[in-house]
């Protein structure tokens, strides 16, 4: 029997970052995808453990030689999940997680109708913008943009996503996270 595919998605300064890290250090029974990108490593990231990080040349032969389950340009870099990579997992019977964005989401859903999708809100449209300023690294032009796609990505979590989390105690959002995966996922892996 094949694996389940789980999809993460929130608006940026949710806190998705976190709740990802902490899932990665708890869940057992999930593999979670490294994604390719675009954009430059932040401080910190490593290659191969936080994404893959390729140049826009290298990104477009990938997509021109259908290396990607879906990819999709998010804040002006590309992100793509690699095909190849899901599919062995899933086929070795195996539960795979993507953190991904909503555009990419709706192109999984159509993909695999059978993954689950959880959407996780911050509490406010203050806390969020708090919370990427705690961040650190964005321009104020960044944080503006990332809060204007923040209306959108908020519309198409409420109307597609089978799950919505308000992230506001983070230890209580990660484990309504694992009870999900727990309650849905192929459990023989
Ligand atoms: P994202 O990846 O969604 O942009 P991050 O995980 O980088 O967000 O988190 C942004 C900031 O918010 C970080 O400083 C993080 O420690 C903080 N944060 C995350 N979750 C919470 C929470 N539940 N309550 C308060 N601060 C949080
Ligand atoms: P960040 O640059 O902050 O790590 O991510 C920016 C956005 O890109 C986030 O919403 C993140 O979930 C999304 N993202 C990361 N990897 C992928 C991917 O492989 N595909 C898509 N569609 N989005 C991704």
């Amino acid at each position: 029997m094949n694996g389940k595919v789980f999809v993460i998605s929130a608006p940026s300064g949710t806190g998705k970052t976190t709740i990802e890290k902490k899932l990665k250090e708890d869940l057992k029974n999930i593999e979670p995808i490294v994604s390719f990108t675009t954009r430059k490593p932040r401080p910190g990231e490593k290659e191969g453990k936080d994404y893959h990080f390729v140049s826009k040349e290298k990104f477009e032969k990938m997509i021109k030689e259908g290396e990607f389950l879906e990819w999709a340009e998010v804040y002006g870099n590309y992100y793509g999940t690699p095909k190849k990579e899901v599919f062995k997992k899933l086929k070795q019977g195996k539960n795979v997680l993507l953190t991904i964005d909503t555009q990419g989401a709706m192109k999984i859903k159509n993909l695999i109708p059978d993954a689950i999708l959880i959407g996780i809100l911050p509490p406010s449209l203050k806390e969020q913008e708090r919370r990427m300023r705690k961040r650190k690294g964005l321009s104020e032009e960044e944080i503006r943009k990332r809060l204007n796609a923040a209306k959108e990505e908020r519309k198409i979590l409420f109307k597609f996503y089978d799950f919505r989390l308000i992230n506001k105690d983070l230890k209580s959002t990660v484990e309504k996270i694992k009870k999900i995966i727990y309650n849905f996922s192929h459990q023989s892996s």
